[in-house]
């Protein structure tokens, strides 16, 4: 038996800890044996400790092994593929991909999870559709990849249940930012949900967990290390999350977006990055084909309609109303006019998040309810050249003194200078 207060102690004096006891602690936890308060306490020893490279596969097996596990291809017969972010603002990557991918005659089998602190999360963009279920039971899961061609869920108490609670603890005592921890609550739900070949996309930048391009490599390296241990393919792609992705953010606007991209009218960048993702799992898929032709394959999926029509059909396989006019909606709807003329040389990633999260967008503590209709659009994007007093972006509020909060906080966010900054593409790197 182990005694977690010394196992913490161990820990946040820097000792390695054996394999055994590192399942035993996020086995426990699952079962509800180690309460919430030791695991945060242990969470924070990592933080500030870190986990040694076996220490990090030994967590991501405890994770896996506290459900059931997947073998989404074989019950297909097929490759599938999964695509997961390690979070960023106004990063509904996933949402425009999966039924593009789909379009392409190439099942999507994903685990998402909720948004982590300043940083959206797919689930909850999903729940702002009305009747949308993200817990299906395994079976229907699975038939649904087989027979709408994609399906994204939830961790639940069958699918890698320790990663839930972590997910959901780390949220709220600012344990996300953890190399080890990511790279394991990321690769636990890959490798549970049973996907053959992974694209993860690792943002860098003001508004992701990883700074740096070194740190976001070393993230990379580590699930890529994860993944393979385990006999996957996976490839990971560095982005840009200096500035927030596309316009939206906030959940109920980026599912807007996220349609809208899928059908053609998405915004460049986020468009792009889209396109990128795609490229590579129709690469990394059954189809035989190479990366520029799976670029044009999802091209055509968007331009033809069928990635709009395969929308359509996963979002009602999982209980959601596909009528855009059922989003909610916020009853304040404010611009944020621009102070001077100018190019926008800067919009803040991470303060964008905030002040979307300010708005009831995300949660500050683990039973907070999310407002799906509230977020923030960014009309004006780095390098974009305004005139003063145009909007710069608009703040969806709940009511008008949320909504004046958000919009001095969305000003701070954009810095205005006289000289159009260096073009900064959304893809810096891929490491495979
Ligand atoms: N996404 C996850 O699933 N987990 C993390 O820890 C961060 C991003």
């Amino acid at each position: 038996m182990i005694r977690v207060p010394e196992l913490i102690q161990r820990k946040r004096n820097g000792e390695e800890l054996a394999d055994a006891e590192i399942g035993e602690l996020v086995l426990g936890y699952a079962r509800g044996d180690v309460p919430d308060y030791q695991m945060a306490a242990f969470c924070m020893a990592v933080y500030f400790r870190g986990l040694s490279a076996r220490e990090t596969f030994a967590l991501t097996d405890a994770m896996v092994r506290s459900g059931e596990t997947l073998d989404l291809s074989g019950a297909l017969g097929r490759k599938v593929v999964d695509k997961h972010s390690t979070g960023g603002v106004g990063d509904k990557t996933s949402l425009a991909v999966g039924p593009i991918v789909a379009a392409c005659g190439v099942p999507l089998g994903k685990m998402s999870g909720r948004g982590l602190g300043h940083t959206g999360g797919t689930l909850d963009k999903l729940e702002s559709i009305p009747g949308f279920r993200t817990e299906l039971g395994l079976d229907e899961f699975v038939a649904q990849v087989r027979d709408v061609g994609v399906a994204i869920v939830g961790q639940t108490a069958d699918l890698v249940p320790a990663d839930k609670l972590l997910y959901g603890l780390r949220d709220v005592t600012a344990t996300v930012d953890q190399l080890s921890l990511i790279a394991a609550s990321i690769m636990s739900k890959k490798l549970a949900g049973g996907a053959q070949a992974i694209v993860l996309d690792v943002k860098v930048g003001d508004g992701a967990f990883m700074k740096s391009l070194d740190d976001a490599r070393r993230l990379a390296e580590t699930m890529i290390g994860l993944g393979r241990e385990a006999g996957r393919e996976v490839v990971c792609l560095l982005t840009d999350m200096d500035q927030p992705l596309g316009s939206a953010v906030g959940n109920a606007l980026e599912v807007r977006e996220a349609r809208a991209t899928v059908r053609g009218d998405g915004p460049s960048d986020f468009t792009e990055l889209v396109l990128d993702a795609c490229a590579k799992l129709l690469a990394l898929s059954d189809l035989g084909i190479d990366e520029a032709e799976g670029r044009r394959h999802a091209e055509e999926a968007i331009a033809d309609g069928s990635a709009e029509a395969v929308w359509t059909r996963w979002l009602a396989a999982q209980g959601g109303d596909p009528d855009e006019a059922a989003l909610p909606a916020a009853p304040v709807v404010r611009a944020v006019p621009a102070p001077a003329a100018g190019f926008v040389t800067r919009v803040g990633a991470i303060a964008i998040g905030n002040a979307a999260l300010h708005l009831g967008a995300g949660r500050e503590t683990k039973d907070d309810e999310v407002d799906h209709a509230v977020g923030i659009v960014c009309r004006a994007k780095r390098g974009n050249e305004v005139r003063a007093g145009e909007p710069l972006a608009e703040v969806h509020a709940r009511d008008d003194a949320s909504a004046g909060t958000a919009c001095e906080e969305v000003l701070a966010a954009y810095e205005i200078g006289a000289g159009e900054p260096e073009e900064r593409p959304v893809l810096l790197e891929v490491v495979a």
